[in-house]
Order: structure tokens, then sequence, then C-alpha cells
């Protein structure tokens, strides 16, 4: 069977990294990978899981309803907290507000399939996260770039995109990944206002939020949305949709995410949810529900002291040691710094060198660029590995590059 001439439009417009390929070698412990944008498995509160996990386990009742059927929108304790500790000033959310999703991918994909008819043209930012593109492509959006500085989306090229009809603006605004630009305050409010004049939605992903290593973000997207239109009024001419996950504070194993929108955009996602997975794990949404309101504070206060001096250590080694031709992101959170190199090189062909001579892994930047450029960048995550490796390995990374861009002077 030739399964490739039976495959669907919208399979075709979906295709495999060939940087996936590439990383196949991360399988190989002498690699030290500064690739994969997860979480460092070593920081996992095992404990707290287990003590949780009993809990739920030694009620026979709660333990029955935590493995029986559902209902879509989710486990009603945990819709509660999210819309509770996600309420703005100016934005009272309610249970309604929030429907519990497979994490905050599957957000994308049901937003994507509420708002996106094949074809239709969507802003992202140059760069933008992978797995969002993924789920766009599958839609078989058309690309509208939005241009970005080290703060984020420029303005000007926002408008430009609005003006070309974009059905919404997918954005990152804290600690992009891949990116790591956090959007400063004066930005999303323009971003709002604009929004508000041409009338197209923003997807608001906050996935990084609340890993900052200096000071807490500017308020998101969603919150300036409310102070714009006052209070109240979010519930039927809000545009600002906020996408949310449990894996990077606390493990993205569990698939907890979800999505906060006005009630008759979640009216039609949970319609779309229960299509697609029926709802999702109520013992995982149970725990996450669980270690949010006992632990997580306190656990996301021990990551941001780990991360940062992670994140330190990687900054200053590149500080000290790329050529000046090099330009990188200092990161104020997340997970991620971002490196655009020197003039003439290209990240895939520095990945291949950087595997076989250096043992080292990272991705290369085009994959983040909706229109296939960026081939002189690349992303390198800082998030799990201990700062003194980090740093040894950066060291050797900023050699690599000086001989390349040397090489080159030189042919
Ligand atoms: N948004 C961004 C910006 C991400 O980086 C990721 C994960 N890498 C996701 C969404 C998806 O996260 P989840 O595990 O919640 O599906």
């Amino acid at each position: 069977m030739n399964w490739t001439e039976r495959f669907s439009a919208d399979a075709h417009a979906i295709q495999a990294s060939e940087i996936r390929e590439l990383l196949k070698v991360l399988a190989d412990p002498a690699i030290l990978s500064f690739a994969g944008g997860i979480p460092d498995a070593n920081l996992f509160p095992l404990a707290e899981i287990n003590r949780v996990r009993s809990i739920i386990e030694a009620d026979p009742a709660v333990d029955r309803n935590s493995l029986q059927y559902s209902q879509t929108e989710g486990y009603a304790p945990l819709r509660d907290w999210i819309a509770a500790s996600h309420s703005t000033p100016d934005i009272a959310l309610a249970q309604d507000n929030v429907l519990v999703t497979n994490g905050a991918q599957q957000s994308l994909t049901l937003l994507a399939a509420a708002l996106i008819d094949g074809g239709a043209p969507i802003a992202v930012a140059r760069p933008t996260y992978l797995g969002a593109l993924q789920v766009f492509e599958t839609r078989r959006a058309r690309f509208v770039m939005v241009e970005t500085d080290d703060d984020g989306i420029l303005i000007d090229s926002l408008e430009a995109a609005f003006q070309q009809g974009v059905k919404l603006l997918y954005t990152v605004p804290d600690f992009q990944n891949p990116g790591g630009m956090t959007i400063p305050e004066d930005r999303r409010r323009q971003m709002i206002a604009l929004a508000h004049r041409y009338g197209v939605p923003i997807l608001e992903d906050i996935a990084y939020r609340t890993l900052y290593y200096d000071a807490p973000p500017p308020p998101t997207l969603l919150s300036l949305e409310g102070a714009f239109l006052g209070e109240g009024v979010w519930q039927t001419s809000g545009l600002v949709v906020q996408i949310g996950t449990a894996s990077k504070s606390l493990m993205p194993g569990l698939r907890v995410g979800w999505t906060v929108a006005p009630r008759d955009l979640l009216d039609k996602l949970v319609v779309l949810k229960q299509a697609n997975d029926l709802h999702t794990s109520t013992f995982n949404q149970m725990l996450a529900y669980e270690l949010a309101t006992t632990i997580l504070e306190a656990h996301t206060d021990m990551l941001r002291r780990t991360y940062r001096a992670r994140r330190d250590a990687m900054v200053d080694t590149l500080r000290t040691h790329l050529p000046n031709s090099a330009h990188f992101s200092a990161p104020k959170g997340g997970m991620f710094v971002w490196l655009t190199l020197p003039p003439g090189l290209d990240g895939k062909a520095l990945l291949e060198k950087a595997l076989v001579e250096e043992k080292i892994a990272f991705v290369p930047g085009a994959a983040f660029h909706a229109d296939g450029s960026g081939k002189n960048t690349l992303r390198l995550s800082f998030s799990t590995c201990p700062p003194a490796v980090i740093a040894e390995a950066m060291e050797r990374l900023s050699n690599l590059i000086k001989r390349e861009a040397q090489r080159l002077t030189h042919l």
C-alpha cells in the first residue's frame, strides 16, 4: 500500500522536520544537549507527587471518580483555580471561561480548528514556537511574518500584518520560545489597541510566564485588554485568548494545560475537544490541582533559583567567549538563549560540526521560522544542565564558532 498517495491535503501540509533526524543522536549519552526545550526531570517534585497520589488513592470514592469518564470541560476544582489565579483587575474569570486541555499544545490545536480556515492568513513572529507552526500548518494557514527585535514584536510590522486581514495573531509575550524575548508593557498596550482597531484575535501563550529570573514580566495581554475595555466588558468584547500549561512549572508528562476564553468561543472549543479526545485525564488533573494549591509557589521559587544560575552561566560564558560578530539575547526568564551567528555561518552546518567535534547539540534556528529564513540562527536551552557544565560547553561552542568564522574569512 502506498500510504503517501492516500494522505489528505491536511496531512501533506505537515512535514517532519529534518532537524529531528539530526537530533536522533541525542540518544547517545556522550552528547551534551542544549537542544530540548524541556524542564529538568531531576527537579520534578517526586516526593510531593507520591504524597498527593496516595491521598487520591486512599479515598475510594475519589479514586473511582478519577478513573471514570468525566466532563470535557475539565475537573471543576482545577478550572476554579485557573479562573481565580488568572483573573485580572478588570476580568473576573469564571469556571466556564476555562477549558482544561492535554497540554497547551492541544489548546493550540483546538483554537486553530475553531478559528482558521484552509489558506487563511495568520500572523506569527519571526521566530516563533515550532509546535504552534506545526498546528497552523495542519490548518494550511498562510503565514504573515511579524518582525521582532530583542524586545519581541515590532509594532509597525504587526500593523502591516493586521492590514493584510490576518485572522489571528499567535504570540508568546514572556521569555519567548525560541527567542527569549519579553515584550515590554508599552508595546503590549499598542498590540491591544491595534487588535481592537483591526478586530484581530490574539492567542497569548503564557507557557513560560512564571519562570522569571530578574523581575516578574509586564502584565499579560489579557490583563491589559481588561484595562483597555473596562470592567466586565471582556466576556462580550474580548479579543485576547490565553493559553497556559502545567508543563514548565510542574511536569509536562501530566499533559495538563488550559485555554481561557470568552464563553462563546469556549463553548465551541469544548465541542471540538469532545470530538478530539473526550476529556483530559481526570487523575492527572486532580494531581495538578493538588500540587498547584499546595507546593506550586515554593516549587516555582526553587525552579527560578536553579534556572537563574543556569541562565547566568550560559549568558556570562557567551559574553566572554563569543566573537563580536555573533549576537545573542540575554533572556530575563524561560529556558532559551537565541544566537545569531557571524555572517556567512549556517546553524545546521554548525550543528553537524558541533555534534562530531564537540559532542554538543542545539537546535538550528530555521525550524522556528515559518518562511524558512533564520538559517544563521540557533536556539540554546539552559534548563537541563548544571552551571559548570553549561559554562564549559559554551566556551567550547564559542571557540568552534570563532574557528568557523575565521575559516570563512580565510577562504
Ligand atoms: N507553547 C510554548 C511556547 C511551548 O514552548 C510549549 C512546549 N514546548 C507549548 C506551548 C506546549 O506545551 P504543553 O506541554 O503544555 O503542551
